[in-house]
């Protein structure tokens, strides 16, 4: 099976909806990708089906009508040539070719290991707000948050308005750096409003800035953790532990199609342009900056896609955004402590059971691989490679394909969609 268009956006988020509703409105024929059953991204997950959120409801309100085609479900995992990707979708799998792509493939949570992290009741901060929106019950279960940055507060609103009990709130940057950015935040009126509410939200919640956890403890699960705050030691039994610092970009599919990447970002002009022709990169992969900065990257991708003129409002709203996602990356920089946390037996990867003391002599990602099988198992290295690359220092290897666990089948060029087929017919 194959399919063709002007342009394919990977990713359903806010950043790859705004760019597929922009170019779909100036008449380009577009395609749009994304692994999940629903447009929506992380932010706007389930919003199709609730339509709560004002903002996501206009957008895929919006994105419904522009005539772009989506495919839920549909996961990219090679790109054998340019112009062409391989998409696997069920038990089938298709080509399609592009004349040009956006790239939003977003970003997943940073895990950093710690004695305990594999324990059952152990989850990520935003991870396991996700699985509340999706019907997990916590009411009445007691849970500890530790990690960084606004999503923390996101999390512990979210596990609030369902019942539970947030017993603790710790902020691994410092408080230095936690105040320095929220004074910032003046700069930003709706994140300060947002902020502002959440915190209201939470008064009676105990928060500290420089406390993370140390290790989490129980039998067969989770029931409690140690944290370290402002240097003493504080115990606290507990139903779940949302532990994760900050976000990393997803940059599999652009480092497939060959983008340059720098400092874990892909590399873009202010047309979001990236170093490969005719590939556009929006979003979580330009930098954490949130659903503001999707919004506004993913429309000027999709403008300039389509060749049409960019409004002077958008690119002074890019620059805006920029300088908070420069903000939010200086705060959330995991601090040197969270990098020592891990014992030799705490396992580093945990589809293939690696522990810390099996990568003693390992050098790069690489070779973490293949003498110890480090990121061999199902997730290929999402959790523990960047976790590796956080602990150790070591940039990104080259990815290659295919970028999410497939089938043998699905990464198969169908030969009437390769380009020397279409240069002989
Ligand atoms: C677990 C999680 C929860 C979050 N919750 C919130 C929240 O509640 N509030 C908030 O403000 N921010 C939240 N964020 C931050 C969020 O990243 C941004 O706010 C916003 O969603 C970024 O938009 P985006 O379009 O760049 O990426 P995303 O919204 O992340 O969308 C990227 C999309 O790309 C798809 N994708 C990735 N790889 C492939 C592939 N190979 N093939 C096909 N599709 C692919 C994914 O399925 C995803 O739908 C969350 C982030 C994470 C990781």
């Amino acid at each position: 099976m194959r399919e063709a268009c002007d342009l394919v956006v990977v990713g359903a988020g806010p950043g790859g909806l705004a760019a597929a509703c922009r170019a779909a409105e100036a008449g380009l024929e577009v395609l749009v990708l994304d692994t999940q059953p629903e447009p929506g991204g992380q932010v706007w997950r389930g919003e199709a089906r609730k339509g709560a959120n004002r903002l996501a409801r206009r957008w895929l309100t919006r994105f419904a009508a522009s005539g772009a085609r989506f495919r839920p479900g549909a996961r990219v995992v090679a790109a054998p040539e340019p112009g062409v990707l391989l998409v696997e979708e069920g038990s089938s799998s298709f080509a399609v070719r592009y004349s040009r792509a956006v790239l939003a493939t977003g970003a997943r949570e940073r895990f950093l290991p710690f004695p305990g992290w594999t324990l059952p009741g152990v989850l990520g901060v935003s991870g396991l707000q996700v699985l509340i929106k999706d019907g997990l019950p916590i009411r009445g279960k007691r849970v500890v948050l530790a990690g960084t940055g606004p999503l923390l507060l996101a999390a512990a609103a979210t596990i609030h308005a369902h019942g539970g009990e947030v017993l603790y709130i710790a902020e691994q940057a410092s408080a230095e750096s936690h105040w320095g950015f929220a004074l910032q935040l003046w700069r930003h009126p709706t994140k300060l409003l947002q902020g502002a509410l959440m915190s209201a939200a939470l008064i009676r919640v105990p928060t500290s800035t420089d406390a993370w956890v140390i290790a989490a403890e129980g039998e067969g699960r989770v029931e409690s953790v140690r944290l370290s705050v402002r240097g003493r030691e504080e115990q606290l039994r507990c139903d779940y532990l949302g532990a994760a610092y900050g976000l990393v970009p997803n940059l599999e599919v652009a480092r497939l199609l060959g983008c340059e990447t720098s400092a874990g970002t892909v590399v873009v002009n202010e047309r979001m342009e990236t170093r490969v022709p005719k590939v556009h990169a929006v979003g979580e992969l330009l930098g954490i900056g949130g659903m503001d900065q999707a919004l506004v990257t993913g429309e000027l991708a999709g403008l300039v896609a389509a060749e049409q003129p960019i409004p002077v409002e958008l690119e002074r709203t890019w620059h805006r955004v920029r300088a908070f996602a420069a903000q939010l990356a200086r705060h959330d920089a995991p601090r040197a402590e969270l990098r020592r946390l891990a014992t030799p037996d705490t396992l580093l990867c945990r589809c293939e059971d690696v522990p810390l003391s099996a990568l003693e002599g390992c050098q790069n990602l690489r070779e973490a691989r293949l003498y110890a099988r480090l990121g061999m198992g199902a997730c290929q290295g999402r959790t523990c490679g960047t976790a590796a690359q956080t602990l150790f220092g070591w940039s990104g290897e080259d990815v290659r394909p295919p970028c999410l666990p497939a089938r043998i089948g699905s990464l198969r060029l169908p030969s009437d969609v390769s380009s020397t087929h279409t240069r002989e017919s």
